[in-house]
Order: structure tokens, then sequence, then C-alpha cells
């Protein structure tokens, strides 16, 4: 019996750290309708580093840049690796935002690409990718326009998944944002840099969003910091109402 009530107590206790929360404020008059809060964005990442091990030690660990994690890792060669339940936030996004999600994390799936910044994306790789696009979104109801770079959230800060990121070959695929094949002149008066924002970039830098998007949508690094012609063709087809 000594023995019994600590461990009753501990029944208690853990019992207690999972009931749902509620607040003592209020009376409980419980409804049946709801679901768990759900994820409304996908953003991609490129790992930067050398290896699947080297990273899946920094995604699990308190490496010395403080701590980081995604949902998801996939391999050069088409491996695939879940590091955090799809329900729970992970840490992949850090400061920045799209369109008006301003806490990505609590909003968004984060998916890391072993690739060191410089090599070309394996087709098996892609392939992956591809597949678990498609099992996300049909899942979770995640919309497949709502996929976009860590870079294009982060455009001050980051780069990845680089230029070489194969966009387009999502886009036929069916995920992502891409323009018409031959897009179409901009009317007179189109605003281009409004057009940017209203896709998703955060614009406190436009130089920085304006060459986040030609790594995306042109596969360059540019050092622009001004829209070009060709920028507003594919941003008034990007952003102008579906007919
Ligand atoms: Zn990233």
């Amino acid at each position: 019996m000594r023995l019994l009530a600590p461990l009753l107590l501990l029944i208690a206790m853990t019992a207690c750290t999972h009931a749902p929360s509620r607040n003592p404020m209020a009376r409980w008059v419980p409804s049946s309708n709801h679901n768990e809060r759900q994820a409304i964005l996908i953003v991609l990442h490129a790992t930067e580093q050398d290896s699947v091990q080297e990273s899946l030690l920094t995604l699990r660990t308190r490496n010395s840049g403080g701590r980081v994690s995604a949902h998801y890792l996939v391999g050069r060669g088409g491996e695939l690796y879940q590091l955090v339940a799809d329900e729970r936030r992970a840490w992949h996004a850090g400061g920045g935002r799209w369109g008006t999600i301003t806490d990505v994390n609590s909003a968004s799936i984060g998916i890391e690409l072993d690739n060191n910044g410089e090599d070309p994306f394996p087709p098996v790789q892609i392939a992956t990718l591809l597949r678990l696009l498609d099992e996300l979104c049909t899942r979770l109801d995640i919309p497949r326009t709502q996929i976009i770079a860590h870079a294009d959230m982060a455009p001050t800060r980051k780069r990845d998944p680089s230029r070489l990121f194969p966009w387009k070959q999502l886009a036929e695929a069916g995920f992502g944002r891409w323009p018409d094949v031959v897009p179409s002149e901009a009317p007179a008066g189109f605003d281009a840099l409004q057009a940017l924002r209203v896709l998703g970039y955060p614009m406190d830098d436009p130089g920085a969003a304006i060459r986040a998007f030609h790594r995306h949508f042109r596969g360059i690094d540019s050092e622009a910091d001004v829209l070009d012609a060709e920028d507003a063709r594919i941003l008034f087809s990007l952003t102008r109402p579906v007919r």
C-alpha cells in the first residue's frame, strides 16, 4: 500500500498532462465540432550540408547555431525521414512571412532536401518529394499552390533551396505556382512590385524580394534591385484572376 499511493499519484499526474486544456474561468460545455489545427503552407529547404547523417544530427540536437528541426528530410537517394509529427510545430522557418502568414512555423510543414546548396537535385530525390507533396496535400488538405522556398518567405536571410531547384517540374506535377509558358505582356500601368507583394513576398527589403523571385521563377542568382519587363510578364501571369 505504501508503494501504491505514490504510484496512483504518478498515474494521476500523467493523466493530468494529457487532459484537454480547459479554462477554469469558463463552464466546460464541450462541442464535438472541431479538429486539429492544420498547416496551410509547405516550405521547402536545402540543408546546405554534405550528408543526410550530418543533417539528421543538426536537426535533432542542440547544435551550435541554435536548435532547428523540420518535419521531413529527403535524402539525395530519395530516402525519406520524418523528424517531427505533422501536427507539431517544427522549427524550420525562423523570422519572415508569406502574405498574411507572420508565424510561418505555426502554419506550415517544413521539408529539408539533402543538398549542399550548389549541386543539382537528383531526379530520384525529386520523385520522393513529389510523392510526399501529393500525400501531404491530400491528407492535410493543403492547397497545392501553397508551396514555397525558404528564401521566398525570408529573402533577406535565406537562399535555399537554391536557383537549381526544379520549380517548373513541380508545377508540371501540380504543385506551387508557375507562369504561362509564354506569358503575355503586362498591361500598361501594371504595378509589378505590388504584384510581388500580392504573391506573398515580404517587401521590407524590395531588392531581396526581387532576388528571391529571380531565384524561384527565373532560376538565376541575380544582383538586381528593380523588376524588368520579363519579371512583369511573369508576375502578371501569376497574379491575374483565373479565367
Ligand atoms: Zn531553409
